[in-house]
């Protein structure tokens, strides 16, 4: 199949691609050129709750299935997805912007955790536990949780599904997703992936449309039972409120601000390499991205030396371009914003060293950025930047390294260079942060536990531990032995 072959332009309710019921529908654009692409349906409360009636019908049945039968559907979906990787990763440049290879590795990323989660449906565990009572046993079992809405982002519109339909099919649930406007088509994938791998209808439900319609029946609905959101803090928040109503289980992957230290003990051109993947992946629109680079002054200058050089040699253009590493920006909005973020800093006596502004090629397209002699009062200290722009921070000591670190409401991942054992111990523990790379800047797995802690969001994504999210523990106490 072709990219084309998956750009589907239809909600996915209950098996049937159908349009929204008002016959409106949204543009969908090339970031890379601006063109429009194709239109989604502008879908709103009434498609979302047959959607979800559609999902909790399928419950009834899937929610009964073995782990094994899960298991085997999960792992023909995991084949689906790697039988049309280029595909699925031409299709998400073309919407998204971010390079081939790194479109290549996203979709790569989903069939990992598709995999992952196919052999967890076979180690939802229980527990037997010692009853007080002689003529009594106490069993604990975990149950589905029901039907799962499902909201997601625009950065990783294809993994972060995966990270969400792959727990909750392992787990037995049936699930109702909103991709993000911007990137709907990645998420529409999702349901010729389902067709193909053969999951009942219903299993899956894919909608796009106004996010305050369908995330507001998503939350109002009592049907629903949980409701997972990939997204800014603002928005989490907004929905767990909603989501109280009705006492949904909720986990919220949010907003960062991800510290970068680098101490003078630091293997320095390691730390530039890892500097370089954690900034400018997907042209720094990830909420794992340093965000912050707080160099030691011994090592300060050859740092922001070396980063700069290390910044300007990357290659800006369409993802589609061979040798390109630097797609666009997301959207005009992004590129405004990340204008914004250097004017302010300029403003308090920062110092551009390399690029400083949108790039030549035009449109949507940024300069990769270093900015010295940062610091605390300016914005990218307490906001996310979503783009291009390493502002590098000077400290002393270890103690203001991690207090300066851990000076934000976020917690989601922060990275740190040593080759102190004892500081690696000390720094990492810390830190007030869900991830920590100790000597890495790229640490995302299908198999570690991805969130974070404070304003950063709730639950776990991946590993064992993720599918703690889809399912209740049920105690049963069986007497009368
Ligand atoms: P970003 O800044 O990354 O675009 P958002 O939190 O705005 O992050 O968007 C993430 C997802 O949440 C998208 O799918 C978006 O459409 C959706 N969204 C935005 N606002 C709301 C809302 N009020 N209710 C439900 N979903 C929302």
């Amino acid at each position: 199949m072709s990219w084309a072959d998956f750009k589907r332009e239809a909600n996915f309710i209950g098996g049937a691609w159908v349009g929204a019921d008002s016959g409106a529908t949204i543009d969908v654009t090339n970031p890379a050129t601006g063109e429009i692409i194709g239109t989604v349906p502008d879908s709103g409360t009434a498609e979302t709750a047959r959607a979800i009636a559609a999902a909790q019908a399928t419950f009834e049945t899937f929610s009964r299935t073995t782990a094994d039968e899960r298991a085997k559907l999960l792992r023909r979906l995991h084949a689906a997805i790697m039988d049309n990787q280029r595909a699925l990763a031409e299709l998400l440049t073309v919407e998204q912007g971010k390079p081939l290879a790194e479109s290549m590795g996203e979709v790569g990323m989903s069939a990992a955790y598709v995999l992952w989660f196919s052999e967890e449906a076979r180690r939802i565990y229980g527990d037997v536990i010692p009853s007080p009572w002689g003529g009594r046993r106490i069993l604990v079992t975990k149950q589905p949780v029901g039907v799962v809405a499902a909201i997601t982002p625009w950065n990783f519109p294809s993994s972060m599904l995966a990270r969400k339909i792959g727990p909750a099919l392992a787990a037995g649930c049936t699930s109702v997703v909103k991709p993000a406007t911007q990137t709907p088509y990645s998420g529409l994938a999702w349901g010729v992936l389902c067709e193909q791998a053969g999951f009942p209808a219903g299993a899956v439900n894919i909608l796009t449309g106004s996010a305050t319609k369908i995330g507001g029946e998503m939350t109002a609905n009592p049907t629903v039972r949980k409701i997972t959101f990939t997204g800014s803090t603002p928005v989490g928040k907004v929905l767990m409120r909603q989501a109280a109503d009705t006492v949904k289980k909720v986990s919220m992957e949010l907003g960062g601000n991800a510290p970068f230290l680098i101490f003078d003990d630091a293997d320095l051109d390691a730390a530039v390499e890892a500097a370089i993947a954690s900034k400018y992946r997907n042209s720094g629109q990830t909420c794992v991205c340093a965000n912050r680079f707080y160099a030691q002054a011994g090592i300060y200058d050859a740092f922001v030396e070396k980063l700069a050089a290390a910044s300007a040699a990357l290659k800006v253009g369409s993802g589609l371009e061979e040798g390109v590493v630097q797609g666009p920006l997301i959207d005009d909005k992004a590129v405004a914003k990340t204008e914004s973020f250097i004017a302010d800093a300029l403003g308090k006596g920062g110092r551009v060293v390399t690029g400083g502004g949108r790039h030549a090629l035009g449109g949507r397209f940024f300069q990769p950025t270093v900015i010295a002699d940062a610091t605390s009062d300016m914005a990218f200290a307490r906001e996310e930047i979503f783009g291009p722009v390493a502002p590098v921070f000077r400290f002393d000591t270890e103690e203001e390294a991690v207090r300066l670190a851990n000076a934000t409401e976020f917690g989601l991942a922060c990275y740190f260079f040593t080759r102190d054992l004892g500081r690696a111990f000390r720094v990492s523990e810390a830190l007030s942060y869900g991830q920590v790379g100790v000597n890495a800047g790229v640490i995302t797995t299908e198999v570690a536990p991805f969130g974070g802690v404070k304003e950063s969001g709730v639950g776990r994504e991946g590993s064992k531990y993720g599918i703690d999210e889809y399912v209740d523990m049920k105690y049963v106490c069986i007497g009368g032995l």
